[in-house]
Formats: C-alpha cells, sequence, structure tokens
C-alpha cells in the first residue's frame, strides 16, 4: 500500500511535542555524537527529557560495538545511559537468534567485528568468523576445496574492516550448501564515517551486498529500519508505539523505522540529512517534524 504524507514540519513547539510522547528512541550516530564527538547540548537536553519524566531508549545500526561497549563510549562522553537503554544491530542479531530458538548445537559465522561476537558469547550462542579470519588467505591451488562447518545455522552480517574473499566465499557455502542456514544482516547503511575528510565504504550495506550477490539471497535485516527492535524495545518496556517519538538523522534508515512503527518521527539535521535533501522531489520520506539538533528543544517554545 502506499500512503503519501504531508510534507515534514519545522518543529516550533518542542513542549508539545514532549508531552504528546512518554518514550524517545535516539539514534545515536548524527544524533547523540559525531564520530567520537558529542554534539552540542546533548546533555542538557536528556537532562531535561528525563526530569519531564520520559524514557529514554539510543538505537544504533553500528555493529561494531556491544552493548556494554556502548554503555563505555556514553559514559567516556559524559552521558549517563544505562546498557539497558541501549539497542545496537549487533545486540539486535544475538536477540533475534535467541527469540527464534536458535539451536543449542548449531553455529553462527561472523562477518563483522567485536560488537557481534560479544552478544553472541552473552546470549550463549555458539560462532565462528569475525576479526579471526581477517588475515585468512585462500591459495588457489588445482583441486582446492574448501571445507566448511556443517553445523552452521546462521551466517551474520555488519560491517567488517576486515572483510576479504575467504569470508565472502565461506559464508557464500554456508548460505547455499547448509540447509535452512539463515542470512542474517545487521544493518545496511551504505556509508560510514571512519574519517570527517570523505565518505567511507560500507556502514554494512558493502559487506551485505557481496553476501547477497553471490548466494542471490535477500537477508533478514534486523536493525533499522526493520521492525526487530521496535517490537523487541516496546515489548520489553510495554510501550505504546504510539507513545514514542523516534528521532534520527537519516530518511531511510531512523525515520521509515519511526514510521514502520506507527512512531511520532523527527529529522534533526546535525548529521547526514539536510534540508535540501529532505525538500529533495526525489524523497519520499516525510518525518512528522525537523529541527537542527536535539537541544533545539531546549530552546523551542511555544510563543
Ligand atoms: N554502521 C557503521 C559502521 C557506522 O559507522 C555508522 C555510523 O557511524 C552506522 C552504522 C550508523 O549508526 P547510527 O545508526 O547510530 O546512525
Ligand atoms: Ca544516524
Amino acid at each position: 500500500s502506499f500512503t503519501t504524507r504531508a510534507s515534514a514540519q519545522p518543529l516550533t513547539n518542542a513542549d508539545e511535542l514532549i508531552d504528546s510522547v512518554e518514550t524517545f528512541i535516539f539514534d545515536c550516530d548524527g544524533v547523540i555524537w559525531k564520530g567520537d564527538k558529542l554534539i552540542d547540548g546533548v546533555p542538557e537536553t536528556l537532562d531535561l527529557l528525563r526530569s519531564k519524566g520520559k524514557r529514554l531508549v539510543f538505537v544504533t545500526n553500528n555493529s561494531t560495538k556491544s552493548r556494554k561497549q556502548y554503555g563505555k563510549k556514553f559514559e567516556t562522553l559524559g552521558l549517563s545511559v544505562s546498557e539497558e537503554e541501549i539497542f545496537a544491530s549487533s545486540f539486535a542479531a544475538a536477540a533475534y537468534l535467541k527469540s527464534i530458538n536458535f539451536p543449542k548445537d548449531k553455529k553462527v559465522y561472523v562477518i563483522g567485528e567485536d560488537g557481534i561476537l560479544k552478544e553472541l558469547e552473552l546470549a550463549g550462542i555458539q560462532y565462528l568468523g569475525g576479526p579471526a579470519d581477517g588475515d585468512k588467505k585462500i591459495e588457489l591451488k588445482p583441486g582446492f576445496l574448501m571445507e566448511h562447518d556443517k553445523d552452521i545455522g546462521a551466517v551474520v552480517v555488519g560491517f567488517d574492516r576486515y572483510f576479504n574473499y575467504y569470508k565472502i566465499q565461506y559464508g557464500t557455502l554456508c548460505i547455499r550448501e547448509n540447509p535452512g542456514c539463515l542470512f542474517i544482516a545487521t544493518n545496511r547503511d551504505a556509508v560510514t564515517h571512519l574519517t570527517d575528510a570523505q565518505e567511507w565504504a560500507g556502514g554494512g550495506g558493502s559487506m551485505v551486498g557481496a553476501l547477497g550477490g553471490s548466494t542471490q539471497r535477500e537477508p533478514l535485516v534486523v536493525g533499522k529500519p526493520s521492525t526487530f527492535m521496535m517490537d523487541y524495545l516496546a515489548n520489553e518496556f510495554g510501550i505504546q508505539k504510539s507513545q514514542i517519538c523516534m528521532v534520527g538523522d537519516r530518511l531511510d534508515t531512523d525515520i521509515l523505522f519511526g514510521q514502520n512503527g506507527g512512531c511520532k518521527t523527527l529529522l534533526v539535521l546535525s548529521g547526514v540529512t539536510s534540508l535540501s535533501m529532505l525538500q529533495s522531489p526525489n524523497n519520499s520520506i516525510q518525518p512528522d517534524f525537523y529541527t537542527n539538533k536535539i537541544s533545539d528543544f531546549l530552546s523551542l517554545k511555544a510563543t
């Protein structure tokens, strides 16, 4: 079905928006921080929302860290946020496998970084791969046959700076040759910000695309904009989705995630989306509201 939404409105009365919901879900990169740098006014804004009794939840598609590692990052930035308030796509992959009762005797092949391994470990799920396979090479001698573990029940793919041909072939064999093997993507963001000098390939999307290309299979995505994390956290905290405002800087992940969940949506222009991108005729994703940055909550009062 196709629904047309009204064009996004500039946020003019933050109190009205704040009063209309119980929970704020914040995307992280581009909303709370940019890389390792806190965005201006964030601590004061979170304090204001907490003082008004709002529940705050943080959702990131970046799978390189675990919830616990993100907890440390928030602490380093001077923000008091507990692990239980953080939903990273690394955690989502492990939570998804738990939710389907992934068999204890099966293993996951991981194409991704440490965050996914840590979350699988905490969930009691066996795995192979990860950064350990980053320096593996294939010697293409005549007759060479790559073996793969027949107990792999899922291949989980996320952003991986140690990505190589060995992992592509291993993951592809698992998906093609193990009956019922799942193909799970933490996220498919197209770019990441390794340095601020340019955009860098693949916030996960390039690695997921490689496996999709070789297997001709569509992955099951557990990160934004899929509804898995929304359903999971709404269920865990007992929140009505109409009582949530999703705040993010990306239209095709964050704003769609909020809209797929039936939440209110606020786009902030402190990350990857500019006002001209929002208002471009090529863009069909319209949040309810947009504003420059979340600290506008401190100043945008009704007149
Ligand atoms: N994945 C990677 C590897 C990233 O570096 C980023 C942003 O820096 C993202 C995903 C998107 O993260 P978020 O959902 O917090 O904007
Ligand atoms: Ca973001």
